[in-house]
């Protein structure tokens, strides 16, 4: 595995590998990886020839300060695991790296934008594209694999993928959970003990979700759930949502012939956690 700190670099090393049509693929993180992470190194490395990981905490798509100074770092323990993991390149590009100057870009998701995460957290998703677009640019890969625990930033990639016209497949890779079932983040490890106790409920009530559908109307199912969330100790809900999983725009009855899920974001304490489901 090579770790590679400049966009040259990474283009010198990967040219040569292109030129004799090894297929690319890409996993971006921004590291304090876990094993989410991993299963989108495992299924790059199941489809593709090299396997390129980028770690880079990118200031533009944090709306929060605080949330960027305490977002976990562990450099030594990300190489090891994408060591184990049989990474082929590690990009660890320095902030002046990727942001020489202001990137003042700014993306028009529509819609997309306007709901759940994009309107709770104003610019995170024009940060998102800006870097995501800013790495694709660098490793220009045949395939990027994303989350679907971030089930709306995997929406907003592909609609980038469509605006700027790149050649790039993406590829969704399914939630990997703790065994009590919350999903794995990073920000997890930011958890005061008796909230990480506490925050397996999500998933469960995610669950009860599936459950109540078609038995309760989304509105009743809407509350239900965050009442529920809201009555865990030192939990509050920023949003639960039943949504048309294709366009993200929220669902009013479950009549409408559209694929759907839900989506929550909720605070434990001072960490925010989302997590999403599908209905079938
Ligand atoms: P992050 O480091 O949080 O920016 O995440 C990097 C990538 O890993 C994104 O595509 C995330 O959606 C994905 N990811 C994060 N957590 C998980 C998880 N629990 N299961 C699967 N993928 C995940």
């Amino acid at each position: 595995m090579k770790t590679l700190a400049t966009a040259q670099q990474l283009n010198e090393a990967l040219k040569p590998l292109r030129d004799c049509k090894k297929s690319i693929g890409f996993v971006p993180t921004m590291g304090a990886l876990h094993q989410g992470h991993i299963s989108l190194v495992k299924a790059c490395r199941n489809k593709c020839d090299i396997c390129v990981v980028s770690i880079f905490v990118n200031p533009t798509q944090f709306n929060d300060k605080s949330d960027l100074d305490k977002y976990p770092r562990m450099p030594e323990k990300d190489l090891q695991k994408l060591g184990d993991a049989k990474v082929d390149f590690v990009f660890y590009p320095e902030i002046e790296e990727m942001y020489p100057e202001e990137d003042a870009r700014v993306f028009d998701f529509g819609e997309l934008e306007q709901v759940m995460e994009g309107a709770h957290r104003p610019g995170h998703f024009n940060g998102v594209a800006q870097i995501v677009s800013k790495l694709f640019d660098i490793v220009l890969p045949d395939m990027a694999f994303f989350g679907e625990k971030d089930f709306q930033q995997l929406a907003i990639i592909k609609r980038m993928v469509q605006m700027l016209n790149l050649n790039v497949e993406i590829v969704p890779c399914e939630t990997i959970r703790e065994p009590d079932g919350l999903a794995m983040s990073s920000r997890n490890l930011l958890l005061q003990k008796s909230d990480r106790v506490h925050a397996s409920v999500i998933r469960e009530l995610l669950l009860k979700s599936v459950e109540m559908k078609n038995k309760a109307s989304v509105v009743e199912v809407k509350k239900y759930i965050v009442e529920a969330l809201n009555d865990v100790d030192n939990f509050k809900t920023e949003y639960f949502e039943i949504v048309n999983a294709d366009t993200l725009q929220p669902l009013n009855s479950w009549t409408e012939d559209v694929p759907k899920a839900a989506c929550v974001a909720v605070f434990a304490g001072r960490i925010r956690l989302i997590d999403n489901i599908r209905y079938s």
